[in-house]
């Protein structure tokens, strides 16, 4: 049977405004002694009253909707119960749905006043690498551009570029190649056109760049123990410029 692959802007739309849903009310229950089992659930019952199913259950063997990553976890931090949150914490939560066969997948790093100047700045620079990113995507312009954007407005802040993670392409999939670095050269990479969804996720450490795994099998920790933060849009191209699908409510894109 031939995989369907085709899906339209409407559909991109309506499952990436679900997951924009779901980072709204989980940035609002973040707080001291929250566990973060109590954001999955949560997050879960939404995409499922929503007509959606969680993306990220069940890939590759995944256990949860939703990935909560506090601290120097970079990514792929598996919710629980011990898993609690307290002042000062920067907590990254990454979700993803299928509606209707089209994915959404967004990111975004909350955090837990107070913060220290530092990790307030983390933070922002972050942010703002990720619509640094989202900037370049133009119809015309090379994918790499995206990376390399991210990188250079990261890089004179201090900070480093996670670069063994990378965002990617979405679509019927949540993970379509090829994957989009946030780092390297501009003059790289397809060249992009009205049609293609971008799920850009530039993840930014205090420290080094380099990474490891936990005995977990999932958690992506930075290996100097900096803090890590972690922000995603899924993006189409468009003539008119990049559209975010996952944009929230109130999100200021500066
Ligand atoms: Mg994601
Ligand atoms: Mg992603």
């Amino acid at each position: 049977m031939k995989e369907h692959t085709e899906v339209t802007f409407e559909g991109m739309m309506k499952a990436n405004q679900i997951v924009a849903r779901v980072l709204e009310m989980l940035a609002d229950m973040v707080g001291p002694g929250v566990d973060t089992k109590t954001l999955d659930k949560r997050a879960e019952q939404f995409i499922r009253d929503n007509d959606a199913k969680p993306a990220f259950k069940g890939y590759r063997g995944y256990p949860a909707t939703i990935t909560t990553s506090i601290n120097h976890q970079i990514v792929h931090g598996i919710p629980s119960k011990k898993q609690v949150i307290k002042p000062g914490d920067i907590v990254s939560i990454d979700v993803g749905c299928n509606h209707s066969g089209c994915y959404g997948d967004s990111a975004l790093t909350v955090p837990v006043e107070p913060i220290t100047a530092s990790s307030r700045k983390l933070i922002d620079i972050t942010r703002k690498a990720l619509y640094e990113g989202i900037k370049k995507v133009q119809v015309g312009e090379k994918l790499g551009a995206v990376g390399a954007a991210i990188e250079q407005f990261v890089l004179p802040h201090g900070f480093s570029v996670v670069r063994e993670w990378a965002g990617h392409f979405i679509g019927h999939k949540m993970h379509l190649n090829p994957q989009i670095p946030n780092f390297g050269p501009a003059d790289w990479g397809p060249i992009l056109e009205p049609g293609m969804y971008l799920a850009i996720e530039p993840m930014v450490n205090m420290g080094e760049y380099q990474s490891e795994i936990l005995s977990d099998g999932w958690t992506v920790v930075t290996k100097d123990n900096s803090l890590s933060a972690h922000f995603e849009h899924s993006v189409a191209v468009t003539e008119d410029g990049p559209k975010i699908l996952s944009k929230r409510k109130n999100e200021v894109l500066i």
